[in-house]
């Protein structure tokens, strides 16, 4: 890991000491301490006040059984948690992630960035994540169900529209946050829309919010192409995962005239010269819940899947890993860079590792972090947020041109600030210096709480 400022280097021992075992929290908390050097440089009230220190340990962390039958009348148990990470900007806002990977160490590594990534939209959101190790793999809609109902029974005392506000993440679609809606209307009698976002259009979701992490990572690469000179018309793309956001962003990619040739699953991946069709990827992914050895045994032809390899194989010019944390490693980094790619922007979080970002920057590829580029997510989610409030909802055109308009600022937001810090072009950068200083101001102004 690189050196961190000597300012800094005390703040991060304290979060190891704190901390024990969590290495995707304190991989997120580095990287994030690691551009702060020049901003203490020039503002010593920032730690002179405790701000950064403040800023690594959670405002509260929640920690609960949830119990549930399954199928067949048996007992199980899974973990719970709800990490309100810092409300200075807005009440915590964030997704849940159900995966069996979960457990304190990855929430944290999300709400951390979860802060400075929804800084980065302009909303008035704070940071938050939670989640559970519930594996909903192979699990009946009943059992899901039930899964849900249990967890929203503890977790709806400490969440509100104005206190903390839930979303989806892996593992949490539409299906769940319609569950734990209905299980937390029941228990507190009051339709309370702002609660949760990811909601349903008939029961005030909002358009675009299924879609809006793809979009948004695209509408963002496509400001970092157009800072280039370039565009997507003609790009060969590879795009790893296939859930929302590789779903999302291979259609947008595709309206752009580029064209995404391979995507992957935990099984492998699969190549499809001629653009992957969505059709048959939602049919495959979320009609039978299926593998994607599926896609080529239906697709044919030419389309190969590749059993257990590496989707960062495949040539392209522009790379968007949409599937974890620390999926793309530097062996990969230099995989990619040895077939030219050009650019590479995160749909996941943190999916990128530091090494691999380190061997990217040095080549000169154009980086797009995931609390930049993914933001569109939860952007969309604050739009879902301000429709619920004023009980209004717009259209899909209207929902979009907000989308891409907050998109730009993020961009242009990262640029401007990565060129008066010193590190022009470096929006890793630019997007912490810009996401942190906006929320230290904020808890300056509200005192030591
Ligand atoms: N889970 C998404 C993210 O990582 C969205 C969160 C939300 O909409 O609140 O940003």
């Amino acid at each position: 890991m690189p050196e961190l400022d000597s300012r800094l280097r005390s703040t991060f021992e304290e979060v190891l000491r704190r901390n024990p075992g969590e290495q995707e929290f304190h991989q997120a908390v580095h990287e994030v301490l690691a551009s702060l050097g020049p901003v203490v440089s020039k503002h010593p009230e920032y730690t002179d006040g405790g701000i950064i220190r403040r800023l690594c340990e959670p405002e509260r962390q929640i920690i609960f059984r949830v119990p549930w039958v399954d199928d067949q009348g048996d007992v199980q148990i899974n973990r719970g948690f709800r990490v309100e990470f810092n409300s200075a900007l807005g009440p915590y806002k964030g997704g849940l992630r159900f995966h069996p990977s979960v457990y304190l160490g990855i929430v944290k590594f999300l709400g951390f960035e979860q802060i400075f990534k929804n800084s980065l939209t302009g909303m008035p959101i704070g940071g938050g994540k939670g989640g559970s190790d519930f594996d909903p793999k192979g699990r009946s809609d009943a059992e899901v169900m039930r899964f849900c109902q249990s967890f929203m029974t503890e977790l709806y005392r400490h969440i509100g529209e104005y206190t903390d506000v839930p979303a989806g993440d892996t593992g949490v679609g539409g299906r769940e946050i319609g569950y734990l809606f209905g299980q937390y209307k029941r228990i507190t009698n009051r339709y309370e829309s702002g609660v949760l976002t990811g909601k349903g259009l008939s029961w005030g979701g909002s358009q675009v919010r299924p879609e809006a992490t793809g979009y948004g990572l695209v509408f963002f690469v496509d400001e970092m192409l157009r800072s280039r000179g370039e565009g997507f018309e003609g790009a060969r793309v590879v795009v790893s995962g296939s859930g929302n956001v590789a779903h999302h962003a291979i259609a947008k990619v595709h309206e752009l005239g580029g064209t995404v040739v391979a995507c992957s699953d935990s099984s492998g991946y699969v190549v499809d010269e001629r653009g992957i069709d969505l059709e048959l990827l939602h049919e495959v992914k979320q009609v039978r819940r299926a593998r994607l050895h599926e896609y080529a045994d239906s697709a044919g032809g030419d389309v190969r899947f590749v059993k257990g390899g590496s989707v960062w194989d495949v040539p392209c010019r522009i790379a968007l890993p949409c599937a974890t944390q620390n999926e793309l490693d530097a062996d990969h980094a230099k995989t990619l860079l040895s077939n030219g790619v050009a650019i590479v922007a995160e749909g996941a979080n943190m999916p990128t590792t530091p090494e691999a970002v380190r061997v990217l920057a040095e080549a000169g590829v154009g980086f797009g972090p995931g609390k930049a580029a993914n933001a569109g997510g939860v952007a969309t989610s604050a739009l879902e947020m301000q429709q619920n409030a004023s009980r209004d909802s717009w259209t899909f055109d209207h929902t979009q041109d907000r989308l891409a308009q907050i998109m730009r600022g993020i961009h242009s937001s990262c640029l401007a600030t990565a060129e008066e810090y010193g590190s022009p072009g470096d929006y890793v950068t630019g997007a912490n210096i810009a996401g942190f200083t906006k929320v230290a101001d904020a808890m300056l102004s509200l005192g030591v709480v």
